[in-house]
């Protein structure tokens, strides 16, 4: 319970500022919020949106992989009590209402706020939470082990088990960062043959002890020739957020065989459509999930012990911990402890 008015948080202070460290008030949740006491909350490449202006206000405290516990529920919240451990990803609540949640496409809904964008997210002590918004942590695992699996790891595995991939299927990851290290566990743990795509062979060992079976060198090799020879993926998950890592692998896939992308490039991604005709292919992009998926992901992470390798930082150094990521050097994931 917070026996103090203020806390530490991180916020951006305006678009294209950088981070700041500030005291701000413990916020009182409204209704149908929570509050939760932040224990970890991981730094995604998503949070850049929040320092080039995609905010819908500043200052805007980023972070939507948070993890922590209850400690005063809103008015009319039925579904939480204090004492909670939960966790909070991108998908910041939805309406029910919209066409889109009248069909239960709640990730879809055309209201929906975005964690750390469109509500203060988790770089701080404390953060109000929609409550259906919020997803339930067993006991399991760590902190700063739960947080990545509320983006990365929820966004990797929801689009996974949402492709066409059967039994059989090679399964590719290109890109071996924050998003390929738990897709490669993902897509091992399931059962399928497994090859990681990266530039340059620095990964290599890396990609093997996160269960890719065979792993190719982007920069050494064609990748979609790479994997022609092993038989042509039925899944190609592109993890980077590079168009460079989507176009150069649509050859590669098999017939009836797509290409997902967790990634969003700023770039327009060139696809060659004759390949496309050729394997009656597909590109496509997958957005995370609900809170009640995430909680199939933390559930499936603990039963076949899928877990991030993180690096921890100290809240303050946020500035510090998010630069390493933008500059390809964390391995393989930050997290934020307050
Ligand atoms: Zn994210
Ligand atoms: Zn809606």
């Amino acid at each position: 319970m917070s026996d103090s008015e203020t806390m530490r948080a991180v916020q951006v202070p305006e678009a294209d500022e950088a981070f700041e460290v500030v005291e701000r008030p413990v916020p009182e949740p409204r209704p149908n919020e929570v509050r939760i006491e932040v224990a970890a909350c991981g730094v995604c490449g998503g949070d850049v949106h929040v320092c080039e202006g995609g905010a819908s206000d500043y200052p805007r405290i980023p972070g939507h992989e948070v993890v922590g516990t209850v400690d005063a529920v809103g008015e009319g919240v039925t579904a939480w009590e204090v004492g909670d451990r939960v966790g909070v990803g991108w998908h910041g609540g939805h309406c029910f209402d919209c066409e889109a949640c009248r069909r239960g496409e709640f990730v879809h809904c055309t209201n929906a706020p975005v964690t750390g964008m469109d509500r203060d997210g988790g770089y701080a002590e404390y953060t109000l939470a929609r409550s259906e918004a919020v997803a339930a942590i067993p006991g399991d695992p760590a902190d700063e082990a739960a947080a990545p699996l509320l983006c990365a790891g929820l966004t990797t595995f929801n689009a996974l088990r949402h492709s066409g991939a059967r039994m059989g299927d090679l399964v590719a990851v290109v890109g071996v960062g924050g998003l390929g290290h738990l897709a490669l566990q993902y897509a091992r743990r399931a059962g399928f043959e497994t090859v990681a795509v990266s530039r340059g062979t620095d990964k290599r060992e890396a990609a093997a002890s996160f269960g890719a079976d065979h792993f190719v060198d982007a920069e050494a090799e064609d990748p979609a020739a790479a994997l022609e020879e092993l038989g042509g993926a039925g899944v190609v998950l592109a993890t980077a957020p590079a168009s460079d890592a989507v176009a150069p692998v649509v050859g590669g896939i098999d017939a009836g065989g797509e290409v997902i992308s967790v990634g969003v490039p700023e770039q327009p991604v060139p696809v060659d459509v004759g390949t496309l005709v050729g394997t009656r292919g597909g590109v496509a992009w997958w957005a995370s999930g609900t809170p009640r998926d995430a909680e199939d992901a933390l559930a499936f992470s603990a039963r076949r012990d899928v877990t991030p390798t993180v690096e921890t930082f100290d809240l303050a150094d946020a500035e510090r911990a998010f630069r390493r990521l933008q500059e390809g050097e964390v391995r393989f994931r930050a997290v934020l402890e307050p």
